[in-house]
C-alpha cells in the first residue's frame, strides 16, 4: 500500500511519461520482462493509456517509436505533402526523449528520499488497511494534499508530532510558511 502510495504521488500526482493524466498504475522503468526489478528505484508513475502503450519497452525506445512516426503515416496526408523533414523529426524525438528521461530521474529520486519513504510509509499505517476502492481513493486524496504541506515543512515524523503535516502548516503565521510569496500561490 505505501510503496502504492510513495510512487503514484510522486511527480505531483501526474503519468511521467505524458506528465499530463492523472497516474493510475505503477510503471517498470525497465520493463519487468527484460529483468527491471520490483522496487521503488524502477517505479514511476503512469496513465493507463501511456503504460499500455510503453508495453515492454524502454522508455527511449517508447518515446523515439512515438515520436518518429511522420506524417505519412496518417490517414489524412495528401500525395501533395511535402516531405517531411527528417533530421528535424529526429530532433524532435530526441528532445522528448531528454525530457522523458529527466522525468524520470526527478520522480525517482523524489521517491528515494529517505524523509519522504518514512513519513509516507509511518502516514499510510495510520490509514489502516484499505478495504475498497473508494478508500484508496480516500487515501491518495488525503495523501496528496498532506504530502505536499509535508514536502514544504520539511517531512515531520507523523509519529512524533500525532498530527498532520497539513495541521502543522496552519499553526504557522503566514509569514514563517516562506520567505518570499507568503500569500499568493499556496
Ligand atoms: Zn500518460
Amino acid at each position: 500500500m505505501w510503496v502504492h502510495l510513495a510512487v503514484l504521488c510522486a511527480n505531483e500526482g501526474r503519468c511521467v511519461y505524458c506528465n499530463e493524466a492523472r497516474s493510475e498504475v505503477m510503471d517498470h522503468v525497465v520493463p519487468f520482462a527484460h529483468g527491471g526489478p520490483d522496487s521503488l528505484e524502477n517505479l514511476v508513475p503512469a496513465c493507463d493509456s501511456c503504460n499500455e502503450s510503453k508495453g515492454d519497452k524502454t522508455p527511449p525506445e517508447w518515446v523515439m517509436t512515438t515520436h518518429l512516426r511522420h506524417p505519412w503515416n496518417s490517414t489524412d496526408a495528401t500525395p501533395s505533402d511535402p516531405l517531411p523533414d527528417l533530421r528535424r523529426l529526429y530532433e524532435h524525438a530526441h528532445r522528448a526523449c531528454e525530457e522523458t528521461l529527466g522525468r524520470i530521474e526527478a520522480t525517482i529520486e523524489e521517491t528515494s528520499d529517505k524523509k519522504r519513504r518514512k513519513w509516507i510509509l509511518v502516514r499510510s499505517l495510520q490509514f489502516g488497511i484499505p478495504r475498497s476502492r473508494s478508500h484508496i481513493a480516500f487515501c491518495r486524496a488525503t495523501f496528496e494534499e498532506e504530502l505536499k504541506f509535508a514536502k514544504a515543512v520539511g517531512f515531520p515524523d507523523p509519529r512524533s508530532t500525532g498530527t498532520s503535516a497539513l495541521e502543522l502548516l496552519s499553526r504557522q503565521s503566514p509569514d514563517e510558511t516562506s520567505g518570499t510569496d507568503s500569500t499568493d500561490g499556496l
